[in-house]
């Protein structure tokens, strides 16, 4: 069962509600990061008085007891929708936000090179792996510490905020200390102790979808990290494993308007990683848009055929810019008051 509080309710509002249920014996989870307190309440079945005492409470907005097994990730308990702020950075708005950047850092010169071009394009918010979860030993593993200190150079540099992939738990207070949003990849989406300790930090994530991972396995996992109190989690859709290797995953637009049905957590695509093809990058782009994305997540390398990971998906700035720029101009045709789906 989950208790909503009105979004003006105030901290002692929620308290009351909070020590009634600890009294009763109830064990909590506390959602209060992005948006109205949401209070989570685990294991054993509520008592049958209980529900019509606290939706008398003062700040109750209201108690669902869903049948689906997410709970703190279902879209009612935030009608509205959840929006992530990473710095100026807005996930869940009116706009997509598009941030860019290179596979993996590869070089100093090359990150800060890369990072102009993104700034140029329109870019608002840098990607780059300094960990990078490469499927074979023998490839260019990341740049590690190193990596994340080139991007905090890259942002002081352009101004823009940046996001990388933490890939181990033991990783993730290094990683939290330099990035402004960790990303947890498609390999780790079910790895349960990289997402209690990534949540922990109450830093924004971006939670990649597994690979091979169904929509409610994916929620499952969001839900891990709001039920550690974060919810500041932020859905990426990247493509699945299909039975066709003419593309490198087929790319699941259907996620986009579903996700939005499903939950209040922002719902960003990545038509890189989705494609593997750099020909396809800019029209998926503009398909996840037009679909709703909240985002998109798009690896942009200075020469993209000398890249040491993932070349054949990098697109140039001069596609990224006109990615940006048509997106711009899509997204202004699903205001609200267009489109039943631009929720
Ligand atoms: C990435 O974005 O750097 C990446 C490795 O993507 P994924 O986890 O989706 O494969
Ligand atoms: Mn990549």
């Amino acid at each position: 069962m989950i208790v909503t509080m009105q979004s003006d309710a105030s901290e002692a509002e929620a308290d009351n509600v909070i020590a009634l249920l600890r009294t009763n014996g109830y064990d909590l989870h506390l959602i209060r990061d992005a948006g109205p307190v949401a209070i989570g309440i685990n294991g054993r079945p509520i008592g049958s008085d209980l529900p019509s005492v606290i939706c008398d409470m003062p700040g109750v907005a209201h108690i669902h007891s869903g049948g689906r097994p997410y709970k703190l990730a279902a879209r009612g308990v935030r009608p509205l929708g959840t929006t992530v702020q990473v710095g100026e950075v807005q996930f869940g708005g009116p706009l997509p936000a598009m941030i860019a950047g290179p596979c993996a850092v590869e070089s100093r010169e090359q990150t800060l090179r890369t990072a102009d071009i993104v700034r140029e394009a329109g870019g608002v918010m840098l990607r780059g792996g300094a960990f990078k979860p490469r499927s074979s030993p023998y490839s260019f593993q990341g740049m590690g510490e190193e990596g994340l200190q080139i991007l905090a150079e890259a942002r002081e540099r352009t101004g823009l905020p940046f996001v990388t992939e933490v890939m181990e738990p033991e990783q993730v207070e290094l990683v939290a200390a330099y990035a402004d949003m960790l990303q947890i990849g498609s390999r780790n989406m079910m790895n349960v102790p990289l997402l209690r300790r990534a949540a922990a930090t109450h830093k924004p994530i971006m939670l990649k979808r597994g690979f091979a991972s169904t929509i409610e396995e994916w929620l499952l996992s969001a839900e891990y990290i709001l039920a550690e109190g974060n919810d500041r989690v932020v859905l990426c859709e990247r493509g699945i494993r299909s039975f066709d290797t003419a593309t490198r995953f087929t790319l699941d637009l259907n996620a986009v308007p579903l996700i939005k049905q499903l939950t209040h957590l922002p719902i960003i695509v990545d038509p890189s990683h989705g494609t593997g093809l750099r020909e396809l990058v800019a029209p998926m782009s503009l398909a996840a848009v037009a679909a709703g994305a909240h985002g998109l997540v798009l690896e942009v390398h200075d020469n993209p055929d000398e890249a040491l990971c993932d070349g054949p998906q990098s697109i140039t700035g001069e596609t990224l810019a006109e990615i940006i720029s048509r997106s711009t101009a899509i997204s202004s045709l699903l205001s609200p008051t267009a489109s039943l789906l631009a929720l």
